[in-house]
């Protein structure tokens, strides 16, 4: 029987990299909501609403009903990739800057309200792996598997790190520790639906487990 598995965790605890696994593995849609928010707010910040002195909450808000978000499945990655507004921003949205500006984004109660909608006709079908930060909470509160992911801020800083130097990206390692506790700090105190873990979900620390071993302990709850 195919159900819902929803994957909650703060930022770089490696939920994409699961979630990706077990939906190739069990057949499965993957939405990554975090892609979401970043194509919200790269919106904003090529239109000029948020920079690192202002953010015009309002405009945005009014602007919401331009936003198009969608996923396409691309064959060579093996993933849905993020389109906005009919352009593929899968890169674009994974830069710090934008990682700078999301959580800000993100805490906007209209902008959750859309996307959340979104989301949950997105679960009309079952057979669905979705990561964020309120899918078990506010999203899907009945899915059948959640899972709470964590590990601490120095490791995921490392990870994130790592892989932004792979990508030819000029960061330095202290940049992306602050960016990974900033967005902690406004994930977890946000008013509407802060990061926090739901209600019956298994936490899964990964600071010292392996992909291999999460992937597997995960996929047997899926199984049972
Ligand atoms: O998962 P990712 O790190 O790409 O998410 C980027 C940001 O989007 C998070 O730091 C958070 O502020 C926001 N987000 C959210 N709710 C979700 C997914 C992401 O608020 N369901």
């Amino acid at each position: 029987k195919k159900i819902i598995i929803a994957i909650d965790g703060f930022s770089s605890t490696g939920k994409s990299t699961i979630a990706k696994q077990l939906a190739t593995a069990l057949a499965y849609i993957y939405v990554d909501t975090g892609a979401m928010y970043r194509a919200v707010t790269l919106y904003a910040m090529r239109k000029g609403f948020i920079d690192e002195h202002h953010f015009e909450v309002n405009d945005l808000v009014a602007a919401l009903d331009e936003i198009h978000l969608s996923f396409t499945y691309n064959e060579k990655v093996g993933f849905a990739e993020m389109y906005l507004n009919g352009e593929n921003v899968e890169k674009e949205i994974r830069t710090l800057q934008v990682s700078d500006y999301v959580s800000k984004v993100a805490a906007v109660p209209e902008v959750r309200y859309q996307l959340v909608k979104q989301q949950q006709q997105m679960g009309k079908e079952k057979g669905i792996v979705m990561d964020g930060r309120d899918i078990g909470t506010v999203v899907f509160p009945n899915a059948e598997l959640k899972i709470f992911m964590t590990a601490s801020p120095e490791k995921r800083a490392i990870r994130r790190y790592k892989e932004l130097i792979d990508k030819g990206d000029d960061v330095k390692y202290e940049d992306v520790l602050r960016n990974v506790q900033n967005r902690d700090y406004i994930d977890s105190h946000r008013e509407d639906s802060p990061l926090r873990k739901a209600e019956g979900a298994v936490t899964i620390d990964n600071s010292d487990m392996g992909l291999k071993e999460q992937f597997e302990r995960i996929l047997s709850l899926a199984q049972r």
